[in-house]
């Protein structure tokens, strides 16, 4: 039973204690209580179906009992020593975890969140390379730390300050929006996707753009990192044309820099084919960071990168009170073997795949949904103003949002106008759920073209 204050005392205590920037998610704010699996449970008791679990965070389900027992026995063992002993379940977790990558990905270094996990791979990339330039795609997002305000190109997080130097974007390769368009990648689940018969033709135009920033932006051979997801998550779900990901990953390396695969939405078998987004794109990254689901929840987050990269980080110590703490790695060492025992990555492809056919067709029966994409459960619905390309109104995306949370489903929202539904639930949702997620969508539509 919820024993917490009222919703007026938070809202005070809201406005006098936390900062402006901190916005509420609703128009009538919920206070969460409680959770279990796919489900959240208000302060009055009502359940939601969870279709952004905390952002991409929770992985394996709210309060998994797995994780949680794994998280007592640690509680009343031991909390913190931080790294400068020898605790077992950190090592014994770092094994687990860096034997999920392919190839020489084998040097693990355990944080607290994914922008510290970006921060730390801009710092390793320099220090092998020795060169200081930094490229992302345009819309990204990779964090919030002032170290990464160049990093990330999402307008609502940048200040109207000077950014730090050496940070360049190309060109977003977005398939509905993109100036050169461009087919669904080959890998993705959604019927009649990519058919071109090798790379997507227009990969090679967007490539052609980042050709042109290293030759004419960036100080020649001074490239330290390309910076990319394998979904953009933040941005909606944007996939990119067949063959980009890997032509940029050549072209950079070419041209003396590393490739970041920032995995800290897509991995964990979220998109379903694979263990990690980048293997669905058949590419071999420098360092991989992750965060977000690799704790169920829990503040861990990860750089994993090979030894010869580590290595060069030698040229000056490396010390983090709390990265990679007793408690932290015992929550990641439960998540991976919940993800394992449970079948997750499978469930994510198999319910992924039913989740979207579900959505493409709502699509027929509602122009306000403009495109659906995305892959295993990691989905996005842009929703634009009937008969035409252009974004739906903050507003009218705003009561969709708020219709389907009223009757008992929390969906995401993202892009670079904010118009797209982000669906990217627990992992361990079931068919079921999905119907019911599209019922309730089903009457919110309906609800919403009758009114506009
Ligand atoms: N990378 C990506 C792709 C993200 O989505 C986020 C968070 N939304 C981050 C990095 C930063 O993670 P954190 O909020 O844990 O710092």
């Amino acid at each position: 039973e919820y024993c917490g204050p009222g919703i007026e005392k938070l809202n005070k205590l809201k406005s006098e204690n936390i900062s402006v920037v901190v916005k509420d998610f609703y128009r009538k704010p919920l206070v969460i209580h409680q959770g279990h699996m796919q489900w959240l449970f208000d302060h009055e008791g009502k359940r939601y179906l969870d279709l952004f679990a905390g952002i991409v965070t929770v992985s394996v389900g709210h309060c998994h009992p797995t994780v949680t027992a794994a998280l007592h026995q640690q509680i009343d063992t031991l909390w913190h020593t931080t790294s400068i002993y020898k605790h077992p379940k950190i090592y014994e977790y770092v094994e687990k975890l860096s034997a999920k990558f392919p190839g020489d990905l084998k040097v693990v270094y355990l944080v607290n969140s994914g922008s510290e996990a970006n921060d730390l791979a801009i710092l390793l990339a320099r220090a092998y390379t020795g060169n200081h330039d930094v490229i992302s795609l345009q819309s990204c997002y990779h964090g919030y730390a002032s170290s990464l305000l160049g990093l990330t190109a999402t307008q609502a997080y940048r200040f109207p300050m000077a950014a730090p130097s050496g940070f360049y974007h190309a060109m977003l390769p977005d398939p509905l929006r993109g100036i050169w368009g461009g087919c669904r990648d080959s890998f993705s689940q959604v019927p009649g996707a990519c058919s071109c018969p090798g790379d997507c033709v227009t990969s090679d135009k967007y490539i052609h753009q980042l050709n042109e920033l290293l030759e004419n932006s960036v100080p020649k051979g001074r490239i330290a990192a390309f910076f990319a997801e394998t979904i953009q998550g933040v941005n909606g779900a944007v996939q990119f044309p067949k063959g980009y990901l890997r032509k940029a990953r050549e072209l950079v390396k070419n041209y003396g820099g590393l490739y970041v695969a920032d995995e800290v939405q897509t991995g964990f078998g979220r998109t379903g084919d694979n263990f990690w987004g980048f293997q669905d794109h058949g590419i071999q990254p420098d360092i991989v960071t992750l965060a977000k689901g690799i704790g169920n929840g829990f503040p861990l987050a990860a750089v994993v990168t090979t030894k010869e990269i580590a290595d060069a980080h030698q040229k000056a110590s490396y010390f983090n009170t709390f990265g990679g703490n007793p408690l932290a790695a015992s929550v990641g060492k439960a998540v991976l073997d919940v993800i394992e025992e449970e079948n997750i990555q499978q469930n994510s492809k198999i319910v992924g795949k039913y989740f979207i056919e579900q959505l493409m067709e709502l699509q027929k029966s509602y122009p306000v949904i403009g495109d659906v994409r995305g892959k295993g459960l990691m989905l996005g619905v842009e929703l634009v103003r009937p008969g035409t390309k252009d974004p739906l109104e903050v507003i009218g995306v705003a009561d969709i949002l708020e219709m389907a949370k009223d009757l008992g489903v929390m969906i995401g929202r993202g892009g670079r106008w904010n118009n797209v539904l982000r669906i990217k639930p627990p992992m361990c949702i079931n068919k079921e759920d999905v119907d019911f997620a599209i019922t309730v969508m089903d009457k919110v539509f309906k609800v919403f073209h009758e009114k506009n």
